[in-house]
This record gives structure tokens, C-alpha cells and sequence, in this order.
């Protein structure tokens, strides 16, 4: 090998480092108002006994219920325990000094999405959960002008504000959330039967649907038509929460996990995305804490309410488990990270957050 030769070999190896580790789909993932307390302690030991918050308190214990935190966590979501803390990373356990926060001011359902997915809070716009489209552009709206990303971004909630907050009506974003029902020509029989369970089975709540709709469709919608980029907003955790549910709340949790696992595992099975996606997942915002009762409650009276996680896994993730490191994440982060793994800057004129290098 001559010296020009190896120059240019040189030169172009960082570049294939990069390559290798660039995600080509992104799939982010939010649990409402899941607190970082449960997710890195598993089952709170009072609220788990409280007759007030739980029905069968000796079936609930029984089921997460383990003398130490790491037990607990394993129990209660064993997705992110057995695989993403192994093959992914996990930030925001607050007991080592790794924190995550909002830095919207309100810690609320709206504001934190907006947060999520524009790049920065806008808490003199964005103060209410009220249906009002968005005035920002989200990292989907973004990713969606793209050349290659045009036509494949999908979005899926359960809450039936994802509509506005996504701006369907100014991003043209296919937006499944709410009571809607799967409309793509050609309804899968899963699709279809989805659709006649949704009108049959009463949501305990009028404008948040069960999760497992959310996730059905969604997973339906990527097996037919192989988007770059998802989204999947689950609402349960929030609702049981301030209907004061902690059995049904630690429930979901698990379900969610592993609603999370079921779209790793189909994720790994597909040509088109294995190796080459990567999940982010996080929560809109936190609850409180003390008084006990605060576990039901956030918003920016809660104090607490503005602690969330992050975790990561797949393409562009080097594999560090739970950050033990003393660290602090913003919620403004997670657009621009999305958006880096596809190559792409997003900074809404350095309003945004920076992305955070998942790749170490
Ligand atoms: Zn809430």
C-alpha cells in the first residue's frame, strides 16, 4: 500500500465507523407520566400495601413484589431490564445522580410532548392541554420533508390530542390516536377486528383509549407499510394513576414493557429494520411524590413533576446498561437525537436541544 493510498484509507475510516452505527429507522416511544421511581425501583413499598390504591393488595405484591430495587424493576418491566439494560442505555436514575428533566415549567401532558418532539418548551403557547394545533414543527413534521423519510412517518396515541399536537392538519402526518380506527385501503383482519373491539370495549376514559389498541394498530400499520419513523404515544400509566389505580397503573407498566418487546422482537425479524433501528422511549413528564398521595398528580404545583428517564436501544446505541454517572439529560434533547441517528440536524434555528450521543 503506497502512502497516498493509506491516507485515504485513514481518512475514510471514520466515516465507515459512522455508517455502521447510523440508524436508517427511528421508532420513539412515550409511556405517559411513567415515573422514573418505578422504572428504576420497580413497586413503591407504600403504595403497594395502601388499600386506598389497590384492591387486592396480596395479589399485587405477589405479583411485584421482591425484596430489593433490582428485583422489583426485573418484575415489574423485564424488557428494559433483561434487554435494553444490556444492549441499550438507561438515563435518569436519580438515586445515582443521573438525572432527566423537562425544562418546560408546566410538567403536563401537552407541554411535555411538545417538548418531545419540537426541540424546546414553549410555555407561553403551549400552557393547556386543549385541542389547538401545534404553532411548532415537530422532528416528525421535519423528518417527513425529507427526501427518503417523505411519506414514512406514522404516528399512534392513545390520547386523543395527538392529532393537534402532531398538527396533522398542517404536517399531513397519518395520525392514529384517540377512538380512531385503522382507514388504510386494504384492512389487515387484525385491523379489521381491531376496529370493531375498539367500539365495543368501553375505555374507562373519554378521551384516552386503551393502550393495546395503540400498539395493535401500530404494529399493523408497520407490518403493512414499513414506515422509517414511528411514533407510539401509550397514555394508560398517566390515567390509572390519577384515578388513584396503583394496581392497574403497575399493570400497564408491565404491559407496556412488554408491548415494547413485541415491536423489538418483530423490529429484529424484518430485513428492512434489523440492525438498523433504534428505540427511543421516555415520558412526558413525572408525579410526585410526598405526600404519598402526590403519586397521583403532576403539573407544575407537583413537586417532582419535571423528573423524567430515557432509554435507548438499537442502531447508533453503544450498549452502557443503567448510567451510574452523575449527568443530566433535558427532555428538549430527544428530537435532535432522533433526528442526528438519521444523519439529520435538527435545531429549529438552536432552539432545540442538543442531541445526546447515544454512540460512546
Ligand atoms: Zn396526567
Amino acid at each position: 500500500m503506497n502512502r497516498f493510498v493509506l491516507v485515504c484509507v485513514l481518512a475514510l475510516l471514520p466515516g465507515l465507523a459512522q455508517a455502521q452505527t447510523k440508524a436508517e429507522n427511528i421508532i420513539l416511544i412515550t409511556l405517559d407520566g411513567m415515573r422514573w421511581q418505578e422504572v428504576f425501583s420497580g413497586a413503591d413499598s407504600l403504595l403497594i400495601n395502601s388499600k386506598d390504591y389497590v384492591e387486592d393488595v396480596t395479589g399485587l405484591n405477589q405479583q411485584f413484589w421482591k425484596p430489593t430495587a433490582t428485583a422489583r424493576r426485573q418484575t415489574l418491566m423485564p424488557f428494559f431490564w433483561s434487554v435494553v439494560a444490556k444492549q441499550g442505555v438507561l438515563f435518569g436514575n436519580r438515586s445515582l445522580g443521573n438525572y432527566v428533566n423537562c425544562t418546560n415549567t408546566m410538567w403536563f401532558s401537552y407541554p411535555g410532548y411538545n417538548e418531545i418532539l419540537s426541540g424546546y418548551a414553549d410555555d407561553a403557547r403551549i400552557s393547556s392541554n386543549d385541542k389547538f394545533p401545534n404553532p411548532n414543527e415537530t422532528v416528525l413534521e421535519f423528518l417527513n420533508k425529507q427526501n427518503n423519510y417523505k411519506g414514512k412517518v406514522a404516528a399512534f396515541g392513545s390520547w386523543d390530542v395527538f392529532p393537534f399536537i402532531i398538527n396533522e392538519a398542517r404536517s399531513g402526518l397519518p395520525v392514529n390516536a384517540g377512538f380512531r380506527t385503522a382507514t388504510q385501503p386494504k384492512l389487515s383482519d387484525r385491523e379489521k377486528f381491531l376496529n370493531q373491539l375498539q367500539t365495543e370495549i368501553p375505555s374507562p376514559w373519554g378521551s384516552v383509549r386503551l393502550d393495546a389498541f395503540t400498539h395493535h394498530y401500530a404494529l399493523e400499520y408497520m407490518k403493512k407499510y414499513k414506515p422509517n419513523v414511528v411514533y407510539i404515544a401509550y397514555g394508560e400509566t398517566d390515567d390509572f394513576a390519577h384515578n388513584g389505580k396503583y394496581d392497574a397503573y403497575l399493570k400497564s407498566a408491565f404491559q407496556t414493557d412488554q408491548f415494547i418487546k413485541a415491536i423489538w422482537e418483530w423490529v429484529q425479524g424484518e430485513p428492512q429494520y434489523r440492525n438498523k433501528t433504534t428505540i427511543l422511549i421516555t415520558t412526558d413528564h413525572g408525579r410526585g411524590t410526598i405526600p404519598l398521595n402526590e403519586w397521583r398528580d403532576h403539573g407544575s404545583k407537583v413537586k417532582g413533576a419535571d423528573e423524567i428517564w430515557f432509554a435507548a436501544i438499537g442502531a447508533g446505541v453503544t450498549p452502557q446498561g443503567e448510567v451510574k454517572t452523575a449527568g443530566q439529560l433535558y427532555q428538549n434533547q430527544v428530537a435532535a437525537t432522533a433526528a442526528a441517528l438519521l444523519g439529520k440536524t435538527f435545531s429549529q434555528q438552536g432552539k432545540a436541544g442538543a442531541p445526546i450521543n447515544l454512540a460512546k
